[in-house]
């Protein structure tokens, strides 16, 4: 970190120290609009110097997997002992409200733990070669490092998704380029310096921060990187995979989550609480937010009663208060978008049982009910806390409209009618289908990713280490 000005300045991570950089910009309080702090802009240059250093890193540094287990867990600690300060760090740069911030933290926590676990269970199988010519042959496999792995992180989740990246690429015996994303970047700059204070040696993971036209794109231009992983919206996914030919990507895209309340629902309270509140935390800024409830006609107008019941009880406003449940989103430019989605959803016959009002970045629960298919609040991702209820008389019906999407994330489902649970399981068309829970619902261990455009590939400590690994074939003539 560069000490100039009032404000701390972070350039580029390079080989285990902070470099300054030419040009800088600034990073906001999303709620006070105060500057936090500075951030570079890596040029090509310094783009190109980052990746150097992670491939001499590469090959150069071999840490043992038990090794990658003590890094990983000693930076676990540390999170640990620092949790307050990363939590107001996102709720500054975020306006992440503290209770999520505070959670955020703990599931990074849990993230950096199970990465550390699947860097010692890392293996392969015994092939059997069962044919003619081969009987004298003794074959397996191992897994082996990708090499660089350019890491590219969206603004919502600044701590947990990016140590889901970082983790599983260390447990791997990757290195890593990262560029967080420019509008909450600081989380990012403090995670690696943990992970240096951690033991992990110089040159593993690298950061440069900068705009995503100009130094992302710099990183996709280097054809030295063997992988790259994304989180962030299907428009920048799309241009990751069409620009980085043939050399492996992960794509964690958007979604716009239906969930199911069916007739048969364990507990009606419980599941208006969760739609609402899983619609609304983090501004409703979450991939895999409750976005489109479906709704069976018999119960929807005590759902849409006891919907609004829990909106209303929420308080908005300043996230570092401790009792705010939504704060602002991330831009006001975002805000004015997703008012523009709800007026527009307004003249077209929808109707707004609560909220609807914007205040600068903070934008109002909003319950829309009275809406139809191709409104945008339902047929693009909303991104912001906006929830559309809609009666359903078949669940033929409801499964049809759920999977009229072209996104494939997650999606929820309440029922006590197993048969359903189970056909659902296999007939929605999501990477994830979540029973009795909202589309919202993550254990950081699963496999997580979605289908269509969604994205592809996996993540989950388990899973992300799959993908940041090749499959080698051994064969020793004996
Ligand atoms: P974004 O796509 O605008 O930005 C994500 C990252 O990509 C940033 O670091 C940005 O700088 C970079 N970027 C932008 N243009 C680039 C380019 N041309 N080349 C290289 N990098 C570039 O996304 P965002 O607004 O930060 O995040 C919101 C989106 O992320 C939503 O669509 C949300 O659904 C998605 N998301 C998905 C998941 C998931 O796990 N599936 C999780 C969180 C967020």
């Amino acid at each position: 970190m560069q000490a100039k000005q009032t404000v701390p300045v972070y350039g580029h991570y390079i080989n285990g120290e902070w470099r300054t950089s030419a040009e800088t910009m600034p990073v906001l309080n999303k709620y006070t609009g105060e500057e936090l702090a500075r951030i570079g802009k890596a040029s090509r240059e310094e783009v190109r110097e980052a990746v150097t250093n992670a491939l001499e890193t590469f090959r150069r540094v071999k840490l043992s997997p038990v090794r990658r287990y003590e890094i990983l867990t000693r930076a676990a600690e540390l999170c640990r002992e620092r949790k307050e300060e990363l939590a107001l760090t996102m709720v500054r740069e975020v306006g992440k409200v503290l209770k999520d911030a505070r959670a955020e933290v703990d599931r990074g926590i849990q993230t950096l733990i199970a990465s550390a676990e699947e860097a010692k269970r890392i293996a392969g199988e015994g092939i059997p070669l069962g044919q003619p010519g081969s009987e004298n042959k003794l074959a397996f496999t191992i897994r082996v490092p990708v090499g660089v792995i350019g890491a590219i992180t969206p603004f919502n989740f600044p701590f947990n998704l990016t140590v889901h990246k970082l983790g599983p690429a260390i447990a791997a015996g990757n290195t890593v380029v990262l560029k967080p994303a420019e509008l909450t970047p600081l989380i990012a700059c403090k995670l690696v310096d943990i992970l240096s204070e951690a033991g992990l040696p110089a040159g593993v993971v690298n950061l440069v921060n900068g705009l995503g036209p100009e130094t992302g794109q710099y990183l996709l231009e280097d054809e030295r990187i063997a992988m790259f992983t994304f989180t962030g919206s299907p428009g920048v996914g799309r241009h990751i995979k069409s620009t980085t030919g043939i050399r492996k990507v992960t794509l964690e895209l958007g979604n716009n989550s239906p969930n199911i309340v069916h007739k048969d629902a364990p507990d009606l309270d419980r599941a208006a609480e969760l739609c609402v509140t899983r619609g609304f935390s983090n501004a409703g800024q979450a991939c895999i937010s409750v976005q489109r409830v479906y709704v069976h006609r018999e119960i929807y107008d005590l759902f849409v009663e006891k919907a609004v019941g829990v909106a209303r009880s929420l308080k908005v406003g300043n996230p570092e208060e401790p009792d705010t449940d939504v704060g602002p989103m991330i831009t006001e430019k975002e805000a004015m978008r997703a008012e523009a989605w709800i007026q527009e959803a307004l003249a077209q016959g929808a109707k707004a049982v609560c909220g609807g009002k914007r205040e600068g970045a903070v934008l109002e629960p909003t319950i829309l009910t009275g809406v139809k298919p191709d409104m945008k609040v339902m047929c693009q991702e909303v991104f912001a806390p906006v929830i559309s209820i809609v009666p359903y008389d078949d669940i033929d019906e409801a499964f049809r409209e759920a999977n009229d999407s072209r996104f494939g994330l997650q999606v929820g489902l309440f029922t006590s009618n197993l048969q359903l649970a189970m056909r659902a399981a296999h007939e929605l068309e999501f990477g994830g289908v979540i029973i009795n829970d909202v589309s919202t619902y993550r254990a950081d261990v699963m496999p997580y990713g979605g289908v269509k455009d969604s994205g592809i590939g996996k993540e989950g400590p388990r899973y992300a280490i799959e993908e940041m690994t090749d499959e080698r074939i051994v064969v020793i003539n004996l």
